[in-house]
């Protein structure tokens, strides 16, 4: 059973990125946030990538309950050009071989995408280097956040989501990336025994997303929740996510998606009610780190 520090409901947040992939604290500052934050449970959830884990647990202050997980980077070949989209897995075997290397596949693929848009900036006479932009991702997953702190080091933009906006990042020099198809994830996040759950699913200010046929396709193929409150999301589209998530049985989650300084959000910002918490914990195959 999880308990609140405060006698009041556990305070759970099931998505937040560290410095393994495009937040920008630590894993050990991103665990100390959120015990300051009086959060009872962090999900830590790097862009394709489990590095964070290890730091994050040897960081785990008194109290604060963690979630190993990850966010997929997946797509839906269903229409042409695929649609990218974010699977969350949580309490899944870091070693499964299959799973590993296709994170690794992953990440390479960010890599030599990240590579392009900065030859595509540069074609048009901006000045952004590859090279500072690999080092300010630190050895974390490189995402396109990290183009954007070298748009804003170079004064062409004020804010990250000035540089997500269609004139730079988010349409203009946005090039696809090689996701895993999202059937694949999620067959081998069940096979590594982990937990799979659509993140931001309804998130139409980021750009297009599945129809809801196809969600249905994926939790048959097992799936087992939706994230439905997120920022990105309106009222009307967490109530979309709930509705449909009642329909089909999954769970429903809420989370911060927080990144530190790269977004306004804070921990905390959204949360996860206990029964999803206990149903992603029953399910998941790696034990939830106590500190
Ligand atoms: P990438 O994974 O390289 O395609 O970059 C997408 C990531 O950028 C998302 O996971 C978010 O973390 C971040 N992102 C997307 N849109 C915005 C935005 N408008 N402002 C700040 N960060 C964003
Ligand atoms: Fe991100
Ligand atoms: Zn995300
Ligand atoms: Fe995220």
């Amino acid at each position: 059973m999880v308990t609140s520090r405060t006698g009041s409901a556990p305070r759970i947040d099931l998505h937040a990125h560290s410095t393994a992939s495009d937040g920008t604290l630590s894993p050990g500052e991103l665990v100390r946030a959120a015990s300051e934050a009086g959060l009872d449970v962090l999900a830590i959830t790097d862009h394709d990538t489990t590095a964070g884990w290890a730091p994050a647990v040897r960081a785990l202050p008194p109290g604060l309950r963690l979630i190993r997980g990850a966010e997929l980077s997946c797509r839906w070949s269903g229409t042409q050009p695929p649609v990218p989209l974010h699977l969350l897995a949580y309490l899944f075997d870091p070693d499964h071989p299959e799973l590993v290397a296709e994170l690794a596949r992953v990440r390479a693929a960010r890599e030599e995408r990240g590579e392009r848009i900065v030859g595509l900036l540069r074609a048009d006479g901006v000045d952004v280097s590859w090279p500072d932009i690999l080092a300010g991702a630190g050895g974390g997953t490189v995402g396109r956040p990290h183009i954007a702190q070298a748009l804003i080091r170079a004064g062409l933009v004020g804010s990250t989501g000035e540089a997500f906006g269609p004139d730079w990042l988010g349409e203009r020099y946005r090039l696809p990336k090689e996701d895993i198809d999202v059937f694949r994830a999620i067959r081998l996040v069940r096979a590594a025994g982990g937990v799979p759950v659509f993140a931001h699913p309804r998130a139409t200010r980021r750009g297009r997303v599945v129809p809801d046929e196809l969600i249905a396709e994926l939790a048959a193929a097992g799936l087992a929740g939706l994230e439905a409150d997120h920022e990105d999301h309106s009222p009307a589209e967490q109530a979309h996510v709930r509705a449909l998530a009642a329909e089909l049985g999954l769970l429903v989650t809420g989370s911060s998606d927080f990144h530190g300084t790269h977004k306004t959000v804070q921990l905390g910002a959204f949360s996860t009610g206990v029964e999803a918490y206990e149903r992603i914990v029953a399910a998941g195959v790696t034990e939830v780190a106590s500190g």
